[in-house]
């Protein structure tokens, strides 16, 4: 049987685990404290090294609550712990107490309890931990039970007490099992929860005994039969321990729930057979705990400090031991005495001894007694290594509300009082914790806890439900599905035997029937394949035909392929010579401009000869004078062949439309460049009707009316000069508003030679039977007599000769018939002009005014005017001394017939 002591449980081991600074603040303690040391078995004031113990316990006495807080959480090390705790009014007590206030009320901010007195008075006591009637159990588990569970894991003893009146929730507190509800969980229950949670399972071991004393007997509540165990005592160590009880190992939760529930079973069944009550006796859990330190070697050391490895290897490993007990004490209350109750005085006596004994001992440890009385009870001998230098002890004294039980509440807390010292504590200093609020919320948090806890028990239930019931439910599906498979498949197999049945059946009428019709059949049997045969014979050649076709396709797609090959080859040629194309046009362009640049150069040229010409004068022109243009091209001609060919090389290359488009261009220099290419190619008659269609008139025309340069109105005027030369054009000429452009252009012309170019231009205009009255209807007999201002003799020559051909087409229509009256020419005006250059010293001014007076005066109507402007002496000079003989002879005739000239001449005393 393991005991709870051990040889590795001294001073220096514990201070080697848990260090040195626990033995600070205790001078003013009296801690209760048993010595483990066998010789002296009486408690001394010596302090323990409990720090841990005191996390979450606030220390009682006076210099603590003196002291302010830094002392107040150190703790004291070894004193035994006391926590109170109140339980909730029972059922009955709130019906009966209804009327009437608790006896105790708690603060737990402040860690106090006030007992009532009486209506007007209380006493006040303090305790390390107050714990109210909503405190759950677990937050009870860890002030109360938690250090002390701790510090058996780290291999101390550790003692778990409740004490108080019967009914006050001492089993409540460390005996439920939470069976109903896991927040309900006591403190033995979470002690063996953190205990396995902390042991390996390989290399520690966790033993438990159970024990119940009454009436000084020590029963096994494991081993009923077993009812009368001894305590055996150490006299080495100190030691307390229990050969006879049985040890049962614990691996897991579940077997620890399923002991304490047989021992309560026992528990119940001794005290039935004895006649007893449970509340008498004492029930004790042990729990011893053992365990393997890893890493870790024996703190002993060897004499001379060089320990050889062999002897290391052969060191045993380290463990540490420790007791855990867990006491459910008899309830406080004094058992009478008298024996009126049932019990002798006696048995009362023996019932009371265990509690009594620890109450004196506690007594002796309060008052610092140097006897305290450890051996006069079987309880005290067993909490005696409990009480020793390395165990920590907790006791929760509980506590009903009830006013009827206050004195039982009081000697229960005076018993409490005790265990803290309560002599000690004679005046309580009225204080304010700032904490409280925070101690508040804890309580509020318990609660939470406590509803989390059972949520999250529930929750887990219902999960479990769940898991349960879908397992149910698919393991019925799977049920379903084998049921209806077999049954799927026997019903096949039914039919299948059917089937089969029927078809031997068939089989057999078939073998009956086959003998008489055998040979029918046989007959119709060679019909059938000589049939077959045919089909086939027919199938084959047309499966020979089929792949006839087949390679016939074949091959033309051989040739298909090929084809597109070659076709491709020719799209890549044609590619090429797209390129080739391409490139050629570019070549062309690039020429194209190179053209337009030589066009300008020529037409500069072009240009620069004419000025020469005209710096020729009048006298140098050379024979013809139909037209200012003509003489430019007669020139060119003469000028040089090459330039003229290299203008009609342009025309053809450039092309026409090309040069007229030009015309419009932006640029002014190759509009002028341009137009004079265009006159140039004018002057050629051939050219002429293709310019026309071409639409060059219309462009010159524009010109006219649009450009305000003096080169482009005298160039263009030109042109139209040259292309008026067509009877045809005059026409087109005339409708597309010629005149007026043109008189336009010579009201603002400055150079003669555009004046000359204009006034040649409706000269030729002139020369056109059907457009005389359009002509002057516009205005082209005025604008000529404008013209003749400037005076230049070149300007004056083309005048005249528009006149002259005016007066022609005057007198031809009017020997016609077609025209009466009046000439224009002496309606407009241009009668004077005419006698006064009739006489020029300018041959082309004078011949061409000549014949313009001969035409005129072929009209009798014309005549009294020629009288009254002195043309008869013109007349009559043109007759005797005109170089040209028919113009002599016409003048000659004219003034010999005319009745009006006869007379004119016979007034005019001229003898004719
Ligand atoms: P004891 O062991 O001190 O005789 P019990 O633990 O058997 O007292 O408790 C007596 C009754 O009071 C039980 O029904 C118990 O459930 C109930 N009880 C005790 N403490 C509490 C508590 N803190 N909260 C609720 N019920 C309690
Ligand atoms: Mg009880």
């Amino acid at each position: 049987m393991a005991s709870g002591g051990g040889n590795n449980r001294n001073g220096t081991h514990r201070n080697s685990l848990k260090g040195t600074t626990t033995t600070s603040t205790v001078s003013t303690d009296k801690p209760l404290s048993v010595n483990s040391n066998p010789s002296k078995p009486a408690f001394k004031n010596k302090s323990s090294p409990l720090t841990g113990a005191s996390s979450g316990l606030r220390k009682s006495s006076p210099g603590s609550l003196g002291g302010g807080a830094a002392k107040d959480d150190a703790g004291v090390p070894g004193r035994v712990r006391v926590a109170v705790r109140l339980r909730p009014r029972n059922a009955e007590e709130s019906v009966a107490d209804a009327d009437f206030a608790d006896c105790v009320e708690l603060q737990p901010e402040l860690k106090r309890l006030k007992l009532r007195k009486n209506n007007w008075d209380t006493d006040t006591y303090e305790f390390d931990e107050v714990l109210t009637e909503f405190a759950s159990q677990k937050r009870v588990y860890e002030v109360v039970a938690k250090p002390v569970v701790e510090g058996v894991l780290d291999g101390y003893n550790g003692t778990i007490m409740a004490y108080g009146q019967t009914g006050t929730g001492k089993t409540y507190t460390l005996g439920r099992l939470g069976e109903e509800d896991t927040a309900n969980r006591g403190i033995m229950v979470r002690a063996m929860e953190d205990i396995l949670a902390e042991v390996s399972p390989e290399i520690d071991s966790v033993l438990v005994s159970y024990l119940q004393l009454y009436m000084e007997s020590l029963q096994d509540l494991l081993d009923p039969t077993n009812d009368n165990i001894s305590i055996v005592e150490e006299p080495k160590s100190g030691d307390v321990s229990l050969p006879g009880a049985t040890l049962v190992e614990i691996r897991d939760q579940q077997s620890f729930l399923e002991l304490l529930r047989l021992g309560e079973a026992h528990r119940h069944a001794a005290n039935t057979k004895l006649n007893t009550e449970s509340s008498r006796s004492h029930a004790l859990l042990m729990v011893h705990v053992k365990r393997t330190v890893k890493g870790r070697e024996p703190a002993h050391s060897s004499d001379n400090g060089n320990s050889t490895s062999m002897a290391r290897s052969l060191r045993p490993p380290l463990v540490r031991k420790g007791k855990l007990v867990v006491v459910d004490l008899a309830g406080s209350e004094r058992i009478d005495k008298s024996g009126s109750d049932g019990h002798t005085r006696e048995e009362a006596k023996s019932i009371n001894l265990s509690l009594s004994a620890l109450g004196k001992c506690i007594n002796a440890l309060a008052e610092n007694s140097a006897h305290v009385p450890v051996r006069d009870s079987k309880l005290t001998r067993l909490l005696r290594d409990s009480f020793g230098g390395t165990a920590r002890t907790s006791l929760v004294i509980t506590v009903g509300p009830s006013p009827r039980h206050r004195g039982e509440t009081a000697s229960t807390i005076m018993f409490g009082q005790r265990a803290m010292k309560v002599e000690n504590m004679l005046k309580l200093k009225e204080e304010f914790d700032y904490k409280s609020l925070a101690r508040r919320l804890d309580i509020q948090l318990d609660k939470l806890i406590m509803e989390h806890e059972r949520k999250q028990k529930a929750f887990e239930v219902e999960i479990e439900r769940i898991t349960a019931e879908a397992q149910n439910r698919i393991s019925e599906a799977e049920r379903n599905y084998a049921d209806a498979v077999e049954k799927e498949r026997l019903k096949y197999q039914k039919d299948y035997m059917e089937s089969i049945k029927k078809l031997e059946e068939k089989w057999m009428m078939n073998l009956q029937n086959q003998g008489n019709e055998r040979k029918e059949q046989m007959v119709h049997i060679a019909e059938e394949v000589a049939e077959v045969k045919k089909l086939l014979s027919k199938e084959t050649s047309l499966r020979k035909a089929a792949e006839e076709e087949v390679d016939n396709l074949k091959s033309q797609l051989a040739q298909l392929k090929m084809s597109e090959a070659s076709a491709n080859s020719e799209i890549l040629k044609l590619r090429k010579m797209v390129e080739d194309e391409v490139c050629q046009k570019e070549k062309l362009e690039g020429e194209i401009s190179m053209l337009q640049s030589q066009l300008l150069h020529l037409s500069f040229e072009a240009d620069e000869t004419r000025k020469r010409l005209d710096r020729g004068g009048p006298g140098k022109v050379p024979g013809r004078l139909d037209s200012p243009v003509s003489q430019v091209r007669s020139q060119l001609k003469d000028s040089g062949n090459g330039e003229k060919a290299s203008v009609a090389k342009l025309f053809e290359q450039v092309g026409l439309q090309k040069i007229l488009s030009l015309l419009e261009a932006e640029d002014a220099d190759v509009r002028i460049h341009a137009v004079k290419v265009v006159a140039n190619l004018a002057a050629e008659e051939t050219n002429q009707q293709k310019i026309v269609e071409a639409g060059g008139l219309k462009s010159l025309l524009m010109l006219l009316g649009s450009s305000e340069d003096e080169t482009i109105h005298r160039v263009a005027a030109g042109a139209i000069a040259n292309l008026a030369m067509n009877e045809k054009n005059r026409e087109l000429i005339m409708s597309q508003g010629g005149i007026s452009l043109l008189s336009t252009t010579a009201s603002h012309a400055k150079d003669p030679q555009t004046l000359r170019m204009v006034a040649g231009a409706i000269g030729n205009l002139c020369g056109n039977d059907k457009l005389q009255t359009k002509l002057r209807g516009e205005g082209g007999i005025k604008a000529l007599l404008e013209i003749v201002k400037c005076g230049h003799p070149d300007v004056l020559a083309q005048v005249a000769r528009g006149i002259a051909n005016f007066a022609k087409c005057e007198s031809r229509a009017a020997t016609q018939g077609s025209k009466t009256g009046r000439s224009l020419l002496i309606e407009d005006g241009a009668l004077p002009w005419i006698v006064q250059n009739a006489n020029s010293d300018a041959s082309p001014i004078r011949r061409h005014n000549e014949l313009a007076l001969c035409h005129l005066a072929q009209h009798e109507v014309n005549a009294k005017d020629m009288i009254s402007e002195g043309a008869l002496w013109e007349l009559v000079r043109i007759s005797q001394d005109c170089p040209r003989e028919d113009i002599r002879t016409l003048a000659h005739r004219t003034l010999a017939s005319s009745p009006d000239f006869i007379a004119g001449l016979k007034r005019l005393r001229i003898n004719y």
